[in-house]
């Protein structure tokens, strides 16, 4: 029987090899380059849309715990990730391209998978995993409505620009990472842009006037916040002009901190700050942190340069901003992410309710296993919830659905410690990563 995998994005290149190690036969069906979505760029799988960093890499967080567990589970994005990596700290940052080539490559050379370049627009007879995404084409969004009884749920997400590194002013900005010693500042994976108080306000002033793409009546009321609670930003891409209104100094506490940063052409701590992170293995290119906008190109040009050191600054990509769709999983999915209307056909990534790079891996992870499982009628996983991975598909699974929106990896979607020992944040972190480790181990059955 083959398993059909629709979207060779983050979750169905996961999910359509998962299956296919566990001998199953997969047809993987990506409609680009022959249909695009509007924010990907290339025909490339898995292509990451937005930032180039797949969040922290560190033990004691969140993200940096699931994809330590993702690593013992065997997930070929996160080696692909490991294998194209590029320094960004203690994040897991990654040159796009070699990213997307390696996953091709793995995809391509499976004597199990056969990677097909069509757009699919009526749900697919089961077995089969629905992962199209954020951006599901128009046509596939309405069939969905039929499995969903229109219970699909719409938000809104903005991309940062990437400039060409050699067109920055170095005599200006300075390479260095946040709390950096003094002997490790030139060293550093991030160029920052400093701005004295006058010339912040000056940013902000031309910042919050620029003109921006036109947005749909409806768009714009959920911009101004109606109905915020069913639509809303990817949280943390939410467009730096739509931050700098809230208030004077929202820039300069948020996208725009300066803290742990000292300029050595003033030796002082500048007023704020613009980091800019490297996006490709070459470092030729590097993306504005946190600079999704929805400006329009030409004002991005005139008021991006208005950033000191960023004067002369020639764009490879400007910002952009788009409508997400995903469908409401608590009601539609049931625990294993299979819908309720058509047995053998399952949802992952995004589409599902799951957010942020890592999370939507390890959708597509375990749900292919599940999907190759039932296929070869096993019982599907039941890892703990004391893990990052299980803990977040079982809160999406079943989440609240008066505040119902995508969710990513958290502590707090976590177990309590058991023991009642109060521990100060970072010991708790310490502890829930360490619980998880064990415990996904044993269930491994890796000791
Ligand atoms: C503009 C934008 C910016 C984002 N920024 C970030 C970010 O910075 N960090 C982050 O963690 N997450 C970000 N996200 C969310 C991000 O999309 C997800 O984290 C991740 O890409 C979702 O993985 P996925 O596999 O569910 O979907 P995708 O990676 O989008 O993959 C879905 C695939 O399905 C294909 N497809 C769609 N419809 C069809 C069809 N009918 N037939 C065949 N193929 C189809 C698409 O072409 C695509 O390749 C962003 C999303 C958008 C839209």
């Amino acid at each position: 029987m083959t398993l059909k995998v629709i979207g060779g994005g983050l979750a169905g290149c996961e999910a359509a090899w998962q299956a296919a190690e566990r001998g199953i036969d997969v047809e993987l069906y990506e409609m680009r380059p022959e249909k695009s979505t509007g924010a990907h760029r290339t025909g490339d799988l898995a292509e990451l849309v937005c930032s180039n960093s797949l969040g922290s890499n560190l033990m004691g967080r969140a993200a940096g715990l699931l994809k330590a567990e993702l690593r013992l589970l065997g997930s070929l994005l996160i080696s692909c990730a490991d294998a194209s990596s590029v320094p960004a700290g203690g994040a897991l940052a990654v040159d796009r391209q070699a990213f997307s080539d390696c996953i091709l490559h793995k995809i391509e050379s499976h004597p199990r998978i056969q990677l097909i370049r069509r757009e699919i627009t009526e749900i697919p007879e089961s077995p089969a995993i629905l992962a199209t995404g954020p951006l599901t084409s128009p046509a596939l969004s309405s069939a969905l409505k039929a499995l969903t009884d229109e219970d699909q749920l719409y938000f809104y997400d903005a991309i940062a620009p990437i400039v060409h590194r050699d067109s920055v002013d170095m005599a200006i900005a300075f390479r260095s990472n946040r709390y950096d010693r003094d002997d490790e500042r030139d060293k550093g994976d991030y160029l920052n842009c400093p701005f004295t108080e006058e010339q912040y306000y000056k940013f902000r002033e031309a910042l919050l006037a620029a003109e921006r793409i036109e947005l749909r009546g409806f768009e714009a009321a959920i911009e101004d916040g109606v109905d915020a609670g069913r639509e809303h930003y990817f949280q943390g891409c939410q467009p730096v002009e739509v931050i700098g209104r809230r208030g004077e100094k929202s820039l300069a506490f948020g996208p725009m901190r300066p803290v742990g940063l000292f300029d050595p052409h003033t030796g002082r701590r500048p007023f704020a700050v613009v980091q800019l992170r490297q996006d490709n293995i070459a470092g030729d290119l590097y993306n504005l942190v946190g600079f999704q906008t929805n400006l329009k190109f030409s004002e991005q040009a005139r008021v991006f340069r208005m950033i000191p050191g960023l004067e002369n600054a020639t764009f490879e990509r400007y910002g952009q901003m788009h409508r997400n769709t995903f469908i409401a999983a608590p009601v539609v999915l049931n625990d294993q992410y299979e819908f309720h209307r058509q047995p053998g056909l399952f949802a992952a990534g995004q589409l599902a309710g799951v957010e942020g790079y890592a999370g939507n891996i390890a959708s597509g992870l375990v749900t292919g296993i599940n999907a190759a499982r039932q296929i070869r009628g096993e019982a599907p996983l039941g890892l703990p919830l004391t893990t990052m991975t299980g803990a977040l598909l079982n809160y999406v699974a079943h989440a609240d659905l008066r505040d119902y929106q995508p969710t990513k990896a958290m502590f707090g979607l976590l177990p309590k410690p058991e023991d009642g020992v109060r521990r100060s944040k970072r010991d708790r972190y310490a502890y829930y990563s360490e619980r998880a480790i064990v415990d996904l181990k044993a269930y491994l059955g890796l000791g």
